[in-house]
């Protein structure tokens, strides 16, 4: 019998699901059994063909209708996504092994945030006008026009939204890759922005690997690239991207810091830790896997942290009591397992976790390391999973150095109780998504993404309208025109 998670074919196209059996077969397996739940072809070149071609077709009357009545449509997407909310979840379950209880509230609630934003904000994108005497400047906000999404693994519903809503108001059209390790939910997506009443071929979806996602950046109808990834993949599309001049949005991994004072309130500092490690199997890119806590109050937050990670309920996904879940997959486990021993053999203290779970899945043990100092390579690279570095630290001054020593500059969070203290070490840290005492927010309305090596532009808030649209200024001369002969 079929899965319920097996979508009606791979590829959304021109409005309809479209299939390519010739494709390399994605095999699609749930995180939390091992098990093979559905398969998709990666997208043939006839396929990339027929998803930029309807993109390019279709963008230009899609954005001449106004912007009230195309955010209406990703409005009404919004209400239809929030009405099978539950549906959609448990699909992003099967696709990337993340417990329901997080998926309910996190990946289609996002996502029809997004598009309720966006929605609301299409109508009120407008131009200026600048007076010059008698003369004057207007200006026009015009969509870029084909846009090319290409998605990560751990949030493939809430990464399609995030870049197709805000696209979308703009007047663009977009082709968008899901990660070829969770293709099922973007297709969800574009069913429903259909549904919505989305013209043909506004939103497509196409799967494949990194090959599909090189044919899209390098194809010279697309005039942007908005990518989610690593940096090593982020530097392949931006040099990609670059040499036909395209617009670009990166935003890509991290390994953040956060700051613990001694007058920290500790359990909300040691609930910032867990958010910021432990949520989606620390699977995220934003997370403060560097958490840097002052010596006196370093015992005390170590015991409290193993204490409350003792309490993580680790099974079955769909339990909604499930408050942690499996990795993406077996490879990703591996690569975190890799960096586990790696730890262990430099020297790091491990407090807890530290191996994989003793059942079927890709589970690891929610795992801290104290002791960690700033050359070990868990405290260096990004690891995207379960993983906790704890180091020590004496003065503020040393702290900042030692957060800002890094190539990544995704967040960056502080936890203290000196409000002063709290504003002045944000301003010094080099970082695009800060918290006071909090940890890993992300609501609509704030700008997120990273500087340094961790990305270029924004998602979110109305900053991502600037990365979706251009601004086209138009002299008005109303006296004659003086010219020197
Ligand atoms: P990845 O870089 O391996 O892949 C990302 C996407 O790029 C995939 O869809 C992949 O198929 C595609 N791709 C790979 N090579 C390509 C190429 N040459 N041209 C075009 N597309 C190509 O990343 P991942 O393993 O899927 O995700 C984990 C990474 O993503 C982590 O580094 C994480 O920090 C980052 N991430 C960042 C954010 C953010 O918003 N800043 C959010 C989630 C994940």
């Amino acid at each position: 019998m079929t899965h319920p998670a097996q979508p009606k074919a791979s590829h959304f196209i021109n409005g309809a699901y479209v299939e390519d059996t010739a494709g390399t077969p994605i095999p699609v397996i749930y995180a939390a059994t091992g098990d093979q739940i559905a398969t998709v072809h990666a997208a043939t070149p006839a396929i990339v063909e027929q998803a930029l071609a309807s993109g390019k077709a279709a963008q230009k009357a899609w954005a001449k209708m106004s912007g009230t009545e195309r955010g209406r449509i990703l409005r009404r997407a919004a209400d239809i996504i929030r009405a099978r909310n539950h549906e959609l979840s448990v699909l992003e379950t099967y696709d990337t092994g993340k417990p329901l209880q997080e998926t309910l509230v996190a990946d289609a609630t996002s996502g029809a945030d997004a598009l309720e934003y966006f929605g609301g904000l299409a109508g009120s994108l407008t131009g200026e006008h600048i007076p010059l005497g008698e003369d004057w400047v207007y200006t026009m906000r015009e969509a870029l026009g084909l846009c090319v999404g290409i998605g990560a693994w751990n949030y493939p519903t809430q990464i399609a939204c995030w870049k197709g809503a805000p696209a979308l108001a703009c007047g663009n059209s977009m082709v968008f890759k899901p990660s070829e390790a969770t293709p099922l939910c973007a297709l969800k997506v574009a069913e429903i922005l259909h549904e919505a009443g989305l013209p043909a071929g506004v939103f497509n979806v196409v799967q494949g690997m990194g090959e599909v996602g090189a044919a899209l950046v390098t194809d010279p109808r697309v005039d942007k690239v908005s990518l989610t990834g690593s940096v090593p993949t982020g530097k392949k599309v931006y040099a990609a991207a670059a040499a036909d001049m395209k617009h670009v949005t990166m935003e890509l991994g991290g390994k953040s810091p956060m700051i613990v004072f001694d007058d920290a309130d500790i359990d909300n500092a040691v609930g910032g830790a867990i958010n910021g490690n432990f949520y989606s199997s620390g699977q995220v890119c934003s997370n403060g896997t560097r958490v840097f806590v002052q010596k006196g109050i370093k015992e005390k937050f170590l015991a409290r942290l193993a204490e409350r990670t003792g309490n993580a309920v680790i099974g079955d996904p769909m339990d909604e009591a499930t408050s942690f879940g499996p990795m993406v997959n077996e490879n990703q486990m591996n690569i975190v397992l890799g960096y586990i021993e790696k730890g262990k053999a430099e020297g790091a203290r491990l407090i807890c976790g530290g191996a994989r779970c003793d059942m079927p899945g890709w589970y690891l043990q929610p795992t801290v390391f104290a002791d960690v100092t700033d050359d070990m390579t868990i405290a260096r690279e990004e690891i995207f999973g379960p993983v906790m570095s704890v180091l020590d630290f004496d003065s503020e001054e040393e702290v900042v150095a030692r957060a800002n020593d890094t190539e990544f500059g995704l967040s960056a969070g502080v936890f203290t109780k000196d409000f002063t203290r709290a504003h002045r070490v944000i301003g010094n840290l080099e970082a695009g998504s800060c918290f006071i005492n909090s940890y890993n927010d992300a609501p609509v309305e704030a700008p997120f993404g990273g500087v340094k090596a961790s990305g270029v532009g924004r998602e979110n808030s109305k900053e991502a309208i600037k990365h979706f649209s251009q601004v086209k200024s138009v002299y008005v001369r109303m006296g004659d025109v003086e010219a020197a002969f």
